[in-house]
Formats: structure tokens, sequence, C-alpha cells
């Protein structure tokens, strides 16, 4: 009995110990991790750990354990690089961007091994001592409890196929906790879904197109802060920087729809406004291709992402082309310089009238993965992870910069008639250290609350995107005139605001091609940014305007920085 009782105090101590550690490690600011103050927690644990170390047969022990280690190393894992722990939602993300997700991981081991080291270590140390104690071990040991904690651990899975599920981790809980609950939200996804909120239909009505070509830049985890064009000492977009008093040259900033790629595409190329209006995004009556299509313009679609994340973007109607990097067998391109070049390659005799929708890779994790060598210029910034991707993100940025002069330069030349070209990323990137927006607004989620996001070291926050976040969402856009386009760039430009967002860039794209849109559900002074989930079930923010106009400023000092040279 007592070396059951020393093996089971060991095991627990163990298995608590990761959680303990990501604490110091990760300390949040306003989201406390106090796995302490819920003693039931440590009661669930020391019933697991009990049952386990009970049991009669090894593999079932190993087995049993293995699970439970597996939901906390990658919970864990999970809030060391994103501050949260992850959802059912977060799951389904990684499985429809299995690619992105691995790179994204490899290029991140510099942020989150200090939480797999230890998660590992201790995992380590638990199987020495259940098949030590399984060995040594003089009692009788049974499988009863072993076969009883099986079946608690089913119970999330059981309520989760008989109510609809809404959950959502909290950091609060225990790891182990979150993982189970999160996987059985998963498996259940779909078996029970809330009622459809029905919204008033969007209506459409057709004008005179204001452009012979529209050129859709869709970019890809895009940060303004890291950009010379909105004020970064380090010139990473020199082009760009150049056209800022152009009259042919527009910047802002603007709120993205949501915070993977996937989701983004969707609510902004089908123009929905409400984060959990099924119907609208559901009908794709707002579809730009579609609008594009009822105009008259021939459709061309290059993508440097493979098909995952294009999911909920039309592909029914006559395309000319329709290229993405999973059907590019023939390799026309293997960055992103190549797509116009593939673009003028495939497109017929046929040089006006044309919608060219050019989706980027390029600044997605791993930085080094998208650029060719020679735009390795930027030294890291400083010795630590985060100074090492924003170094090698600034020569990502460089040759987005070099991209867009070659593309600007190809395109003026192979279009004929008034050309538009705008460039609308699908979401941001954060960078740790660099909040911003959320640092200076409070705003609501889609529970009502208000709430400000938790921060790492109390500095501002995590890297990269995939989380509900404001700064994730904070985007630079631009559009170039070409050809004597200008009233057009004009009239882009007047739909926008000072600062923007994905649904009001849609509607002015729209309108660019022909069609105005009305929405009676808009609010004119109202944003939202969805989860992961087209149809709000990942939650929202929802945002204010007015409370962001100091991004406002941003480009106006750019501005005056520049003309003072
Ligand atoms: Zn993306």
């Amino acid at each position: 009995m007592k070396t059951y009782i020393l093996a089971c105090i060991t095991a627990f101590v163990c298995i608590l110990a990761p959680d303990i550690f990501t604490t110091f490690f990760v300390a949040t600011e306003e989201t406390p991790y106090r796995w302490y103050s819920h003693y039931e927690s440590l009661v669930f644990l020391a019933i697991i750990t009990a049952s386990i170390v009970a049991a009669r047969s090894l593999p079932l022990k190993l087995c049993l354990m293995s699970l439970i280690l597996f939901f906390q190393l990658t919970q864990l894992v999970h809030f060391s690089y994103y501050g949260t722990f992850y959802s059912q939602y977060s799951i389904g993300y990684m499985f429809s961007e299995m690619g992105d997700f691995i790179a994204g991981t490899q290029a991140l081991l510099v942020l989150i091994w200090p939480s797999l080291t230890v998660c590992l270590l201790s995992a380590a140390l638990i199987f020495a001592v259940l098949i030590y104690h399984h060995k040594t071990a003089k009692q009788p040991l049974t499988n009863i409890p072993a076969y009883m904690l099986c079946i608690l651990m089913m119970f999330p899975l059981i309520k989760s196929l008989y109510h609809y599920n809404d959950y959502k981790p909290s950091a609060k809980q225990l790891a182990i906790r979150c993982g189970l609950y999160s996987w059985s939200s998963y498996f259940s996804m779909g078996y029970k879904t809330k009622d459809t909120k029905e919204y008033a239909p969007y209506t459409l009505s057709s004008q005179q197109p204001m452009v012979d070509n529209l050129v859709l830049i869709i970019g890809e985890s895009a940060n303004y802060q890291r950009m010379s064009l909105f004020g970064a000492d380090r010139d990473t977009t020199p082009y760009l920087k150049s056209l800022v008093h152009s009259e042919q040259f527009h910047h802002q900033l603007a709120f993205s729809s949501s915070v993977a790629t996937q989701y983004s595409m969707g609510y902004f190329l089908n123009g929905v406004y409400e984060p959990d209006n099924a119907i609208q995004m559901g009908s794709k009556g707002a579809n730009l291709f579609k609008i594009a299509e009822q105009n008259g313009y021939e459709m061309h679609f290059l993508s440097n992402h493979t098909i995952g994340a294009q999911s909920q973007i039309y592909r029914y109607g006559q395309f000319h082309t329709w290229i993405d990097k999973s059907m590019d067998a023939s390799q026309q391109w293997q960055y992103d310089k190549g797509l116009v070049d593939a673009y003028l390659k495939e497109r017929g005799a046929k040089r006006t009238k044309q919608f060219v929708v050019l989706h980027t890779y390029n600044m997605h994790t791993p930085y080094t993965d998208n650029y060719p060598e020679d735009f390795q210029v930027f030294p890291p910034e400083g010795d630590d992870a985060s100074g090492l991707l924003k170094g090698n993100y600034d020569n990502s940025l460089k040759y987005f910069d070099h991209t867009i002069e070659y593309w600007v330069d190809r395109l003026t030349k192979e279009l004929d008639g008034t050309t538009l070209i705008v460039y609308v990323p699908d979401h941001g990137e954060k960078f740790q250290g660099d909040a911003q927006v959320s640092h200076a607004q409070h705003h609501k989620g889609s529970n009502g609350d208000e709430h400000k996001h938790a921060h790492n070291h109390g500095d501002g926050g995590w890297h990269g995107h995939g989380f509900l976040d404001i700064d994730v969402a904070t985007v630079p856009i631009f559009a170039i005139s070409v050809n004597g386009a200008n009233h057009a760039l004009d009239a882009f430009k007047s739909q926008l605001g000072c600062i923007s967002s994905h649904y009001k860039i849609h509607h002015a794209l729209a309108s660019v091609l022909g069609t105005d849109i009305i929405n009676p559900n808009q609010q004119e002074d109202t944003f939202y940014i969805s989860g992961l989930s087209y149809y709000g079930a990942a939650g929202w923010i929802e945002g204010h305007f007015p409370e962001h106009e100091f991004l406002c400023n941003i480009r106006q000092q750019q501005m005056r920085t520049t003309s003072a040279y």
C-alpha cells in the first residue's frame, strides 16, 4: 500500500508540474492561470492518477496515461504560443490547414521549447514511475478503477452529442481537462447545431462598372508595424513608400473579418457582415466572383495556397483560370512573384475586362521558406526568439515589396484600359511586444463581456495569427490606379472610412465592379472579427470604428515624415 501511495503522489506531482511551470513561464495579466483555485480540477487529477496507477494491465495503464499526457502537452504548447488553450474549432482549423500548421509549429519552436521540454521530461518520469511500480507492486492491482475512468472520460463526448456544444476552454482550468473537453467537442461538432439566426436579406443593384480591369491581391499575415510604408525604421517596403505622395496611390489600415486564412477569405470574399449569418454565407449571394461574372468580367484566380484555404469561396462560376498551389503540377512558380507570370501565360487573347485575384503566401511562417535567399538582407532585431522572427519577417516584406513593384510594372504593360490594383491581406501577424490596438482599447466579445487579451510577461501578447485578437485583425491595405483609373480609386477610397474593414472593402470593390450592395442589418459604426468558424460558433469580437480612430493618424504621420525628405 505504501508503494502504491508513493507512486500515486509522485505521478500526481509530475502531472501537475508542467501546468505550474507554464504559470511562471507564461504570465498573463488579464486571465490569470489559476488552476489551483479550482479544487475540482485537483480532485479530478487525483482520481485519474489513483485509477491509472492501480491498473493491473500495463498496456491499459500506459495507454490511458499517454492519452492524458497528450491532452496536457498539446494544450500547454498551444498555451505558451497563443496564450489560450485550443478549442474544438482550433482542432478543425489545424486539420484543414495541416501543411501550414506543421510549418508554423516548426518555425515557432523557438517560442514553445520550454513548455515542450518540461512536458516531455515529466512524461518520461511518469512512465518510469508507472513501470517501476508495476514491476515491484506487492499488493494486488485491479483494472476496475481504470475502466471506470474510461467511462468517466466519455462523459463530455456523450453530453455534447445530446446538447448543442459551445465549449470554450478556460485558462483557469487544468490543461488535461481542457484537452479532454476540446477533443470531445471536436468529435461531436455538427451533431447538435444551434438554431440559425435569421437576418434580413442583402439586396444587390447593378450600376456601371468603374474600371476595365480589377486586380485583387490577397495578402497573407501582414503586419503594418514592420512596413516602412507605415513608418517602420527599417526600409522594408521602399517601393510602396516611394508611392506615398502619388495621386495614383492610397494606403490605410483596416480590420480583417477573421484571424485565419480560410475564415477571413470566406467572410471577405462573400461580403458577410454578421459573424453568425449562416444563411448569407451559405448562399454566397454577394460573392465577389459572382458579382464580377454578372458584370461581364473574365475571372482568373491564382493562389499560392493549397485548396484548404479556399473552401468557402465561390468557384462554381465560369473561371477562365483557377490554379492553386496543389494543382500547379508544372510548378510555374515557387514564390509569389511567379503568380502574375502564370496569369499572363494562362489567359487568352483578352487584355481587358479582367478580374484577377492573386492569392499570395509570402509573409506566412516559416518566413524564410517564402522568399529567395537574395532577400536575406535584414539581421535579427535583437538576440531573442522574437527578434529572430522579426528579422526574417522583414526580409519577407522586402521580397513582398519587390514582388508588388514587378507586378505593377507587368500589369501596366499587359492590361488594356483602366486598371485598379487593390491589396487586402487575409489577416495580420502579431509579434510579441508589438500589441497596439489591444493595449489601447477594450472591446466586446461575442458573450457580451468587455475584455482585454492576455499579455505575455505583460508586454503585449502572442506570436502569429489564428487566435481571436484585435491586433491579429489589424491590417494594412493599399490601392494603385493604373492607366487612368483615378476616378475608380477615388470612388473606392471614399467608401472605406479612415479605418476600414473587410466588409467595407468588399462593398467598395463590388461597386468598382458595378454592383451596389445594401445590407439592412449593417450598423455604420460597428465591425466584427470572427473566430475560427464560418458561422459565428467560435465567437467574435465586436468593435466600433470611432474607438479606433487613432489608427487613422498612423498614415497621416507617415505621409508627413516622408514629405520631410
Ligand atoms: Zn492567412
